[in-house]
């Protein structure tokens, strides 16, 4: 593996994002984490461990742009790319209101077309790129009150298996991982005892960690994890085998 590999973590100050920005960065990538608002998990993450953090929303196709533009100048082009940045608003279908839909949709999903898209050309012209989708075991089989998360998530597969084959020839791979329920700031919001009934039907018996998420990751972007592409690796305790 050629240890100058330039890495972008979309959400990669906190929860599994941070735990993918910290495992490439001991793997040896350089590595460019984003996030949106939260200041104080990225100024931690770059005192700490020295990884330079770039703020803008990934559901803005021209901010991806600038951004994308801005990192390549520091740091060199982009040639992994995770699509780690999501977020939920959950709420019954009857209730849910047209912004939340929508802002599900953005940031899940569309943030993957504007992040690929600025990144692609690079990629196509080096002849190679490693692009890793966060999708969820949500968008493969459903949940009460999240609609407009399953449906972001469930695209996040159809959308990997459609750029894979338009990066086969060109040495790009595209993959998606699937977590289970993993302990961050997202799973922590949800309540006491609804979280009890979910890791009683998690077969390993407990909800995975994001160190889980990004040991995933580092396998997909290997230099050697060239003929792995289109794929979707779920990793989620055995609570949905797909
Ligand atoms: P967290 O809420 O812990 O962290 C989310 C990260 O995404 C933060 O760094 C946040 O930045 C960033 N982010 C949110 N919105 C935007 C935006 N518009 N633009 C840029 N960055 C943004 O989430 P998790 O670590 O739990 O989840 C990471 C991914 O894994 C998500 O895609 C999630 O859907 C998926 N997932 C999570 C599961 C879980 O159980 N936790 C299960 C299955 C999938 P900031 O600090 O600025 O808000």
């Amino acid at each position: 593996m050629s240890i100058s590999r330039v890495a972008l973590v979309t959400g990669g100050t906190r929860g599994i994002g941070k735990a993918i920005s910290l495992a490439l960065k001991e793997a040896g990538y350089t590595v460019a984490a984003n996030y949106n608002r939260g200041v104080e998990a990225a100024e931690a993450l770059t005192a700490e461990h020295g990884i330079q953090c770039y703020a803008f929303d990934v559901g803005d196709f021209d901010a991806c742009q600038t951004a994308v533009d801005q990192i390549t100048q520091e740091l060199g082009p982009i040639e992994i790319l995770v699509n780690n940045a999501g977020i939920t608003r959950d709420g019954t279908m009857h209730r849910m209101s047209a912004e939340n839909w929508q802002a599900v949709i953005d940031t899940n999903l569309g943030s993957c077309f504007n992040m690929s898209r600025a990144v692609i050309e690079s990629m196509r012209d080096a002849g190679f790129g490693r692009i890793v989708n966060i999708g969820s075991i949500n968008g493969q089989a459903g949940q009460y009150g999240q609609v407009n998360y399953a449906a972001a998530k469930s695209g996040i597969h159809g959308f990997t298996k459609a750029l894979a084959q338009e990066g086969a020839g060109k040495g790009i791979t595209v993959n998606a991982i699937a977590p289970g329920y993993v302990d961050t700031d997202m799973v922590r919001d949800v309540p006491e005892d609804v979280l009890a009934k979910i890791i009683k039907k998690i077969p390993v018996g407990r909800l995975g960690s994001a160190d889980d998420i990004a040991r995933g990751v580092l396998f997909l972007v290997n230099d050697q994890a060239d003929f792995i592409t289109g794929s979707t690796l779920s990793i989620n305790g055995g609570q949905h085998m797909y």
